[in-house]
């Protein structure tokens, strides 16, 4: 078994409009946008990453905006919700907040935690959840999120079956996760890997105390999803570095559909494979991080390319729907 998994490095999403996305998840959520880059297999679309202040690994959600796709449709075999941490009591600043920006939010209690459950402008599901601990200091620096209320960090994901059984095992015997609860159908793993713990190889990324990274939710009758606009496309789990990451797919090869070789994301380096459950999971190093093509001050200010496009940006950029000046 396995234990380089020390806990959660990002969510990926596709979006609906790039300005509209944008504008959410700085204005109203709070993030700093940390990275405008594009998809390195796509160049003509965007590829926006939020985070805190700095884009630690574990503050990060990720969008590729994608106006004018289909809606996604839920289903087994895909995250779910992606739930994000603030500190004790903020759920009240919040609910105040999306209210007054016109968001439904709705509370609901789930294995001992309250949530404040919503959802972005293309439908993309989120909750907010009250974490016993994490960093604070690290914020948006233009953000009017008061520094005590903003979110953390990315606390956890759900992820929905069909069949629990495979998932877990595959969890527990292959990637280092214990199950920590279970209730019913659904049951909670954190990684034994000791990020979330503040293990040695984790320096430098966000963690989120009290709460376990991963929710699993058995749906037998739950149909394949369809992904669109809304949907998230995978979660990514983060190891210390590329020894590790490589450890990660020596224990997966042969036990999971679709494993990729190792991809350059410029930021990160990973590997995809899908789980038993067929959603797909990442495996991304901690670093090299967002300051390795950007001054830490103007992160996600200037449109970032990686080299093999960097040639071709007078193109790439015309093609790009321009966006309102970076609010954070
Ligand atoms: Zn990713």
């Amino acid at each position: 078994m396995n234990t380089d998994i020390t806990g959660i490095h990002h969510v990926t999403a596709l979006s609906g409009p790039a300005g509209q996305n944008l504008a959410f998840y700085t204005n109203v959520l709070g993030f700093r946008l940390v990275k405008k880059t594009v998809n390195f297999d796509d160049p003509h679309s965007y590829h926006f990453y939020f985070g805190d202040r700095g884009g630690r690994p574990g503050t990060l959600i990720t969008f590729f905006p994608h106006p004018g796709f289909r809606p996604g449709v839920a289903g087994a075999g895909e995250v779910a919700a992606t739930h994000l941490a603030v500190g004790p009591g903020a759920i009240g600043y919040w609910a105040d907040r999306l209210k007054a920006a016109g968001v439904d939010a709705a509370r609901q209690s789930a294995g001992g935690q309250e949530r404040l459950r919503f959802t972005d402008p293309d439908g993309t599901r989120l909750s907010l959840v009250e974490a016993a601990g994490g960093p604070a200091e690290g914020h948006a620096p233009a953000s009017d999120v008061p520094a005590d209320q903003a979110i953390l960090g990315i606390a956890s994901v759900t992820v929905v079956v069909n069949r629990l059984a495979p998932t877990a095992a595959f969890l527990t015997d292959t990637l280092g996760f214990r199950q920590v609860a279970a209730e019913g159908n659904r049951a909670w793993f954190e990684p034994t890997g000791g990020g979330d713990g503040g293990g040695p190889d984790d320096a430098g990324t966000a963690f989120v105390a009290g709460v376990p990274p991963l929710e699993v939710i058995e749906v037998p009758a739950a149909p394949r999803p369809v992904l669109g606009v809304g949907s998230v496309h995978h979660v990514a789990w983060r190891v210390a570095d590329d020894a590790a990451r490589d450890r990660v797919r020596a224990a997966v090869d042969g036990k999971v559909l679709g494993l990729t070789p190792v991809k350059d994301r410029s930021y990160f380096r990973s590997i995809y494979f899908r789980e038993p459950g067929h959603t797909i999971f990442e495996v991304a190093t901690a670093g090299p991080g967002f300051a390795a093509d950007e001054d830490p001050a103007t992160l996600g200010t200037a449109l970032k390319l990686p080299p093999q496009f960097e040639s071709r940006r007078a193109e790439i950029e015309a093609a790009l729907p321009p966006l309102e000046a970076n609010p954070s």
